[in-house]
């Protein structure tokens, strides 16, 4: 099978479970090509709670990703040793919001065991997870306002390989909770994230976790993925977003047909923050 996986979690990131051994194994038994092993590493809690005065605001809130990162490294290499002849294995991370600290979100990326970065945004300034929120409580067209601005910031920063699922809180509140986004009122918004990835340089993620939630779609969909390719973008790549071994390569397929329905001809993974690209039609 043709295809590639590029966004998976140990139980190193705090929702996931399983080993990177096991992402491996399972990637080789789907016949994947390369596996990208992305740890969350969330960036306004690196440090400690007693750095930031702060504490969790809920089970899912851990500090001292530095360690994290540490560990994520560690297993990355010895994976590569141990699995690099059979399947590239890409050393990854998923940077959660590296907007609220660009030096220090720059520091961390300059790590040169890194093959490749994902820029995600999980939060927004003074909120927590949008799987966490209190959709009663909340204002959707505010929520999803500020959603966008501050994925700007991050597009604009431009230092990252790709965009992690581009409209991450619709699996909340459209998936999860059955409410309406409204997506079509921020079409704006998302175009100027898309012309800012695609000056910069800058990849977009098809990530296809949402096909096997409730939301039952990629992240992004179909029209976002061609706006992208209007504005000059080429570099595309597939995650399962996989928080467990068995669901490796889940939705992979779909989303080589979706890049390909976009008119993309190619799909790429990282090695040392650099694309190769696998052709896919
Ligand atoms: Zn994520
Ligand atoms: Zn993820």
């Amino acid at each position: 099978m043709l295809g590639i996986d590029c966004h998976t979690h140990t139980s190193i990131s705090p929702d996931g479970t399983g080993t990177a051994g096991g992402l491996c194994r399972s990637a080789i038994s789907k016949g994947l090509q390369a596996l990208a092993i992305t740890e969350h590493i969330e960036l306004n809690r690196w440090f400690s709670e007693e750095h930031y005065g702060a504490s969790p605001r809920n089970q899912w809130e851990k500090f001292e990703y530095c360690d994290r990162m540490e560990k994520a490294m560690k297993q990355n290499s010895s994976i590569k040793d141990s699995y690099g002849s059979r399947i590239h294995v890409v050393s990854g991370i998923e940077l959660g919001q590296p907007h609220l600290d660009f030096g220090l979100a720059e520091a961390i990326i300059h790590d040169i065991r890194l093959d490749y970065v994902i820029a995600s945004l999980h939060e927004l300034h003074g909120k927590t997870d949008f799987f966490c929120l209190d959709y009663n409580r909340e204002s959707i067209p505010a929520l999803m306002d500020q959603y966008f601005k501050e994925l700007l910031k991050i597009c604009q920063w431009g230092k990252f390989d790709v965009l992690g699922h581009l409209t991450y809180p619709l699996r909340y509140i459209e998936g999860e909770h059955g409410l309406d986004a409204e997506i079509e009122k921020h079409e704006e918004q998302i175009r100027e994230c898309l012309k800012a990835l695609v000056e910069h340089g800058c990849g977009l993620e098809i990530n296809t976790s949402g096909l096997r939630q409730p939301y039952g779609k990629t992240f992004p969909t179909l029209d976002i993925l061609k706006m992208y390719r209007e504005y000059g973008g080429e570099m595309i790549t597939i995650g399962s977003d996989a928080h467990r071994p068995e669901d490796v390569g889940k939705g992979v397929q779909e989303g080589i047909a979706m890049a390909a329905e976009a008119g993309f001809q190619y799909l790429c993974y990282f090695h040392e923050r650099e694309p190769i690209y696998i052709r896919i039609i």
